[in-house]
């Protein structure tokens, strides 16, 4: 496992949810992170069929453009009842003919095509999200974290905390979705509980040192 040496890292994501979501994960280590934006880096296009492909070649394409090395995530909902959909296609269900993106769409489509095969009892309404986190360096070279959280997916959508899907997936063990959740609780402030927080919790052990 190669470590991190040095303190500046690349995020590189385009997603504020997330940025977010790493960048409070990041803080305590005094790292110098910067996001791809603020290298005016664009984002290059998810053409992988698997999370580890699409970190990859998010982490690569900015690794390569700054010289230094650079943290992705790739991340999304499987649900079982949909074979694992919408799964690396997770950000494209909530993308309109216009270019934009609507959770509450993407969100109502998962439930429609969840009606459709007759997942209507919470037993047949499971499946979980999904954090791959890859670092990568100028030279190729690539670390690979992976973090989930199983669940339900609920409906309608409760919460307005949160991004993404958050409203409609209710984590195991608890009573309310992650759009009902404080971000502490969502990360999980003793054990990890989030996808990304697990995926973190793998990165920060092996390559981070606590500042
Ligand atoms: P990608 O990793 O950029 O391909 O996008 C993954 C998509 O999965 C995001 O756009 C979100 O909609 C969804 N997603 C990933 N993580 C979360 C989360 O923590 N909460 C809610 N939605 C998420």
């Amino acid at each position: 496992m190669r470590k991190l040496e040095g303190r500046k890292l690349v995020v590189a994501s385009h997603n504020k949810g997330k940025l977010v979501e790493i960048a409070e994960m990041i803080a305590p280590y005094g790292l110098e992170a910067r996001s791809a934006a603020e290298y005016g880096l664009p984002e290059p296009d998810e053409t992988g069929t698997t999370f580890e492909e699409n970190a990859y070649l998010k982490a690569f394409a900015a690794a390569a453009a700054t010289g230094l090395p650079a943290l992705a995530d790739d991340s999304g909902l499987a649900v079982d009842a949909l074979d694992g959909a919408p799964g690396v296609y997770t950000a494209d269900w909530a993308t309109m003919p216009d270019g934009s993106r609507d959770f509450g769409h993407a969100m109502a489509l998962t439930e429609e095509k969840l009606q459709a095969v007759g997942a209507t009892d919470p037993s047949q309404r499971t499946g979980r999200f999904v954090s791959v986190l890859c670092l990568a360096w100028p030279d190729g070279h690539a670390e690979y974290f992976r973090g989930e959280v199983d669940g339900t997916l609920v409906w309608p959508p409760r919460g307005e905390k949160g991004f993404g899907y958050d409203p409609v997936f209710q984590p195991d063990g608890h009573e309310r979705s992650f759009g009902e959740m404080e971000p502490s609780e969502k990360h999980g402030l003793t054990k990890p509980l989030s996808h990304r927080a697990r995926s973190f919790a793998l990165f920060s052990d092996a390559v981070l040192e606590q500042a």
